[in-house]
């Protein structure tokens, strides 16, 4: 079985996303070839090789593929796919954006957001925001994956290293152009990432009172922020810390819903957090449904006494 994953960084560093589905992919084969297209990537390719599970590393490195954009990256894949039986990608912006368009060339069908490898050709993943779980079966000559990489741990670190191999760019006319790019920085976690998330839903009233009430508790449990899809629409917070269908998917150690109901839509991007603690004034929200700590209150009591706490 040969299965090559599409590694997803910033040309700098491979992200944790990659190694969490590096792990997914054990279940299928032992020596997975990764895939690094990028730009003066070789650190990536480097890394890539480090982590256990990896056979090979394909480094292609090219100005075309700098910034990731899916026609160049999707053609690469393509002059790679007759060597492969599963195509697999992490089900990030960059994994979600090349992997279909790959799929569409190749003329299969795509399993995404795997969240369970049964078999070789046999995945679960979740439907209905989350509230069920299908388990597909793939009949085509090729298996295509994205895979919802917070449902893995991150494949290890190893002292040896897979060997890495420089591969051939195909020509091309993309019609895509890279134009810009605006990076939100934070010195927060990544929210996608982080070990502890806090997020603040519609009860936080302002974008003042968002900050003032999560940032100093985040800051101190060294989280990620977070915020309900009503707290992002009213301007409280902004658009890429939403978690939930539309949202982030997070699967954190530790996850504090203040001020939120626990809509359906918001669970499906949380419900998997190892520790779910919720303030809520409202003891039939259904937040509390699924938290494993609930504090019935006024958040705005509550959480200057837990800091108080925390010391
Ligand atoms: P509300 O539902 O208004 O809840 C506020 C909560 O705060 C209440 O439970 C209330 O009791 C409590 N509260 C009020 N004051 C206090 C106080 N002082 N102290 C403590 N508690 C207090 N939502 C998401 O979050 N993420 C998504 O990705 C998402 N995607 C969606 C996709 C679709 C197609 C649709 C239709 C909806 C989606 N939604 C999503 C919206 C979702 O249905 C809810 O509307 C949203 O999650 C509600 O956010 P909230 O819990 O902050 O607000």
């Amino acid at each position: 079985m040969t299965t090559l994953l599409i590694a997803d960084h910033d040309n700098r560093v491979l992200s944790d996303a990659t190694a969490r589905a590096l792990s997914a992919l054990g279940a299928i084969d032992d020596a997975v070839h990764v895939l690094v297209a990028g730009h003066q990537a070789g650190p990536v390719a480097a890394q890539a090789a480090k982590l256990q599970g990896v056979g090979r590393v394909l480094l292609a490195d090219d100005e075309a593929f700098a910034h990731g954009l899916a026609e160049p990256v999707a053609a690469l894949v393509l002059s790679l796919a007759g060597g492969y039986r599963v195509i697999a990608a992490p089900a990030t912006s960059g994994g979600k954006d090349v992997l279909p368009r790959v799929a569409a060339l190749l003329d299969v069908m795509q399993v995404s957001d795997v969240v369970r490898v049964v078999s070789p050709d046999t995945f679960e993943r979740p439907i209905y925001a989350g509230n069920a779980v299908a388990v597909v079966q793939s009949t085509d000559e090729k298996t295509l994956l994205t895979i919802r990489t917070s449902a893995f741990s991150a494949a290890g670190v190893g002292d040896a290293a897979a060997p890495v191999e420089a591969v051939g760019v195909p020509e091309g006319d993309w019609r895509a152009r890279f134009a810009g790019e605006t990076l939100s920085s934070s010195d927060r976690p990544d929210l996608a990432s982080a070990r502890i998330v806090v997020s603040g839903g519609r009860a936080l009233g302002s974008a003042e009172k968002f900050q003032e009430v999560l940032g100093p508790l985040a800051q101190r449990l060294h989280a990620a922020i977070g915020a309900s899809r009503a707290a992002v629409d009213a301007g409280y917070a902004a658009n890429d810390l939403q978690v939930g269908q539309t949202g982030k998917v997070v699967a954190p150690d530790l996850y504090i819903a203040l001020g939120i109901s626990g809509a359906i839509q918001h669970l499906a991007g949380m419900k998997d957090s190892k520790v779910i603690v919720a303030i809520n004034k409202d003891e039939d929200a259904p937040i509390f449904q699924v938290a494993d700590y609930g504090i019935v209150g006024d958040l705005f009591e509550i959480v200057p006494e837990l800091e108080k706490a925390l010391g």
